[in-house]
């Protein structure tokens, strides 16, 4: 082949590739085929991008979610049903935005941040794309500072820290979103705000959940974006990143939040209607192949910023439903991959009067445990392994009833910290309540007081406390610590308590 030929083959392209430019750009707008359950094919539209926001008709909005060689994807966002075949659709170049800022603390938004909370509309709030590259690794900080949850069990074994993304895996009604309620009540004058996304929760859940929070002046702090059962798949496809987008502009003005995801299940079967009404090849459990990429890229987001860009954080705790425990289903795996730690959460023990129905063995936290206080460290440290033996050593006692004195001992000690662990809903405990109550069990103190009445004894041990020690519990808040001093005085404190317990 001499120069020449190889000249006129390469004009002969260029002609045709300057052909197909021109072809796009003549294809600004495109015009709908098909509409059905939310979802859109359009032909034409060859310039639109993945994610990107289309203007269906000048009725409805729409998500591209798909780019094919003939057609584009994309989801309808409106409540009802709007567009319709023969549409004219026009690309925006923008993707989604919702209100963030302060005026939305104290308010519930759907996905799309539009209030429905009767409290009129949220005028002159910024806006943030719903979808956002994660912080880099050279602008995150270390996690240093614990998240405290108010619940025993949680704080003193599986610890959160401030940028930590921990998981709430169990059944379904084994307390999960108490736990996460729980939590949310107990940032209460923490400088801590909240973000709680629902995600297919029934409507009446949500308004059981928003009068709880108001109930104990948790609104003051807290942003709810609600998608009910009722909404269509896409609407609940972009709450989890319409919560994200809240929490992020409170994250780069250098607070820190917390944002639950309830529940990330729902989530992924949300997602997978839409796929399969895309035609999009179903993979196991016939949810799409890219099903891990929908969660990691919402949870990359939650991040402890550093001192230069702010020190802000994103604690997020997603929440998922198994079936029948199995934690090892596609969805649950992903998720427990992608975290930093779970809280599991068991069916058996929920029901045995367990409550939070955490399971020690299987609950793990990876990194929250370097954000412990020091107090709650020198308490905590041998609780796991010490309930887990005490579980082993249940399991073989109902075999035998010829146990030596060291046996029994640990039988009891055991059953004592299970029922220090018991908390009811809503009654989050401080700190450096958490921490007296687990010094009097690691010092083994209530080995007089029968295993039915820990519970009652604890709860007017602490009230003695407050009474007649307000100094110890205080010197403990301050400090972040347990003393000697502090240690022999809460023994005292204990002997004296035992004499007049249950005697009023
Ligand atoms: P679902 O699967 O319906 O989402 P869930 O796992 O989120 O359920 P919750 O709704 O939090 O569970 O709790 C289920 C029930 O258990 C509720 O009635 C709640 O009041 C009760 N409950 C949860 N935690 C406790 C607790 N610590 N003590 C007593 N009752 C509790
Ligand atoms: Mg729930």
């Amino acid at each position: 082949m001499n120069k020449e030929e190889i000249s006129r083959i390469e004009e002969r392209v260029r002609k045709k590739l300057n052909a197909v430019q021109l072809d796009c750009a003549a294809m600004p707008a495109g015009r709908v085929r098909f509409s059905g359950d939310g979802v859109i094919k359009i032909d034409g539209l060859r310039n639109a991008k993945y994610g990107e926001l289309l203007d269906v008709g000048g009725v409805a909005q729409a998500i591209v979610l798909g780019l094919n060689e003939n057609d584009v994807d994309a989801i309808v966002l409106s409540e009802e049903d709007k567009a319709s075949a023969g549409m004219i659709v026009k690309a925006t170049g923008r993707i989604v935005e919702v209100p963030v800022g302060k005026k939305l603390l104290g308010r519930v938004v759907n996905p799309l941040g539009v209030p429905i909370d009767g409290l009129g509309q949220i005028k002159g709030a910024l806006r943030r794309p719903i979808e956002a590259a994660a912080p880099e690794i050279v602008d995150r900080g270390k996690v240093d500072a614990p998240l405290q949850t108010g619940i025993l069990a949680i704080d003193a074994m599986v610890p959160i820290g401030r940028g930590q993304r921990e998981l709430i895996i169990g059944d379904r009604r084994t307390g999960k979103t108490s736990v996460a309620v729980d939590a949310i009540l107990n940032q209460k004058g923490k400088d801590v705000l909240c973000v709680y996304v629902a995600v297919g929760q029934k409507a009446s859940s949500v308004a059981a959940i928003l009068h709880t929070l108001r109930e104990y002046g948790a609104m003051d702090y807290t942003v709810i974006v609600c998608s009910t059962a009722k909404d269509s798949a896409p609407l609940q496809y972009i709450a989890p990143y319409s919560g994200c987008a809240i929490a992020e502009e409170f994250m780069y003005a250098g607070k820190d939040v917390l944002i639950v995801y309830d529940d990330l299940s729902k989530h992924a079967v949300a997602y997978r209607a839409m796929s399969l009404l895309l035609k999009r090849p179903p993979g196991r459990e016939a949810y799409p192949g890219d099903v891990f990429y929908l969660h990691s890229r919402l949870l990359e987001r939650a991040a402890k910023l550093s001192e230069e860009k702010g020190g802000g954080s994103i604690t997020a705790l997603p929440i998922v439903e198994t079936m029948a425990g199995d934690i090892s289903a596609y969805v649950p795996t992903n998720i427990i991959s992608i975290t930093d730690g779970q809280i599991y959460l068991e069916s058996d023990l929920f029901h045995a009067g367990i409550r939070p129905a955490v399971n020690v063995g299987l609950s793990v936290s990876r990194v929250g445990s370097s954000a412990q206080i020091a107090g709650m460290k020198k308490v905590s440290g041998k609780l796991r392994l010490d309930l887990s033996q005490y579980r082993e050593l249940a399991v073989f006692a109902q075999f035998g009833s010829d146990l030596d004195g060291n046996t029994v001992a640990r039988l009891e000690q055991g059953k004592r910290t299970t029922e220090t662990l018991k908390q009811d809903i809503h009654a989050t405990l401080a700190v450096e309540k958490q921490i007296v109550l687990l010094y009097v069990t690691m010092k083994e103190l209530l080995k007089d007081v029968p295993v039915e009445k820990i519970v009652a004894f604890n709860a007017e041990f602490l009230t003695y406390l407050e009474l007649h020690y307000p100094d110890i519990l205080q010197s403990i808040r301050e400090t972040g610590d347990i003393s000697m001093d502090i240690g022999i005085t809460i023994e005292d404190a204990v002997t004296e308590c035992k004499k007049t317990f249950g005697k009023e």
